[in-house]
């Protein structure tokens, strides 16, 4: 497998799995009728289902007739599924199920069971009007957090980078008096003075950074490290001081030069880290959009963007990089005419957790008659094997950082970066 497949499959498995939480999000049970179960891969299947029939007992004591049948049916369908399980999957598993609105007047009872990602770390049983996500909205986020501090002997900024996206904390000023002294102080004396509140500035950013970065949860598994910028020699100065908590300090990734020590100076120290936060996935989504960036502004650059364009482009086998951003939510239609066999397709919008099915498909244009829909995929899957019929790399840029934002917003979500220069 080449590198290349590694990097689209991790791409490509956050996407998917964050379309489902979203069509899970948009459920909604008439009352307290949708159960959401946690089970984490230590647990045995038999006190999960003995747990569960106890609920099924329970539901005598709800009021409601209809929430409690819908309840029991949701509780049955549950243990029904649980039976093909002798022990949970690998990383624990989650279940939803539960009569769902389904548009209008109609519900459906509905069972969802999600293999998440990492592992799932408690049990949970929970009946409420909507799904309980919030576990696994919490592996969605990024992986590896790094701390971010820039200072100088006047003021101070800190706060967390998660994937290439900036999170500042907040700041610190010092009062540290200026190099010029004040007439009649003796010259020693004055720069004992100065050198006491640098030290006392000092270990009040120490202090307070590292007890910011230590609040991350999973700090000692998340945490991969602090970046500090500043100018010199200050920032030499305070690393080689130690003021930073141990465990902290000795996640020191590396000192960069960086203008600003207020939040602008965050942006800064990322940038002047690139290099060594190469390898971190999100890193190297950002390189690609500044990489497309850069080929757009340039004469005879190598920049295609918007569906049309792209597609053209993929189609002649021109394109070297495809760049289709996380927040795609389309779908691509064949369309056929029953009658005289005119084929044709389309991209239209999709809100997750809908069907497109009843969709207007509108008229044969030469004969007329109704269009049918032939087939409907999602337009990421459906762009990445346009793709690898011409072995263009595919990259899924996330739509939280400044260059992926401005993916789906300036360039309708789909760009990419040519081989050569077409005329499309
Ligand atoms: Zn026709």
């Amino acid at each position: 497998m080449t590198d290349g497949q590694v990097e689209m499959d991790e791409g490509r498995r956050r996407y998917e799995f964050k379309k489902a939480l979203e069509r899970l999000e948009a459920k909604q049970g008439a009352g307290t009728e949708l159960i959401t179960l946690y089970i984490p891969p230590d647990k045995q299947i038999y006190d999960v289902t003995a747990q569960l029939r106890d609920e099924f007992g329970q539901c005598a004591n709800i009021k409601s007739k209809q929430t409690r049948s819908n309840v029991q049916a949701a509780i049955s369908s549950i243990l029904a599924r649980l039976k093909y399980y002798k022990r949970p999957p690998e990383l624990g598993m989650a279940v939803f199920c539960g009569t769902v609105h389904r548009g209008g007047d109609k519900y459906d009872l509905e069972c969802q069971i999600v293999e998440p990602p990492e592992p799932i770390g408690m049990y949970m049983y929970r009946c409420s009007s909507t799904f309980e996500l919030e576990p696994l909205r919490a592996m969605l986020e990024e992986k590896y957090v790094y701390g971010l501090l820039v200072l100088d002997r006047r003021e101070a900024y800190w706060g967390f980078l998660r994937g290439a996206r900036i999170e500042p904390i907040a700041g610190a000023t010092s009062t540290v008096p200026g190099k010029q002294r004040k007439g009649g102080q003796s010259a020693v004396r004055f720069s004992r003075l100065r050198e006491i509140a640098i030290n006392e500035f000092y270990t009040k950013v120490g202090e307070r950074s590292s007890a910011a970065f230590m609040t991350e949860k999973d700090f000692f598994v998340r945490f991969k490290g602090v970046l500090i910028g500043g100018p010199s020699p200050t920032k030499e100065e305070f690393e080689a001081g130690n003021y930073l908590h141990h465990e902290v300090q000795k996640r020191v990734i590396g000192l960069f030069d960086v203008a600003y020590t207020n939040e602008s100076g965050l942006p800064e120290l990322v940038d002047a880290a690139q290099d060594a936060l190469r390898g971190v996935e999100v890193m190297k989504e950002k390189a690609s959009m500044q990489r497309f960036l850069r080929e757009l502004v340039k004469e005879d650059g190598l920049a295609s963007y918007g569906e049309e364009s792209v597609r053209k482009n993929l189609e002649i086998g021109a394109v070297d990089v495809l760049l289709l951003s996380s927040g795609l939510r389309e779908v691509r239609q064949k369309l056929r005419c029953e009658a005289c066999g005119y084929a044709t397709e389309r991209t239209v919008r999709a809100k997750p957790g809908e069907t497109t099915g009843d969709v207007e498909t509108g008229a044969c244009p030469s004969c007329s008659s109704p269009l049918a829909l032939d087939e409907e995929s999602d337009i990421i899957d459906e762009l990445t094997s346009f793709a690898d019929q011409s072995s263009a790399k595919v990259e899924i840029i996330s739509d939280d950082f400044e260059e992926g934002s401005i993916l789906m917003t300036a360039f309708g979500g789909i760009a990419a970066i040519l081989r050569y220069r077409t005329g499309y």
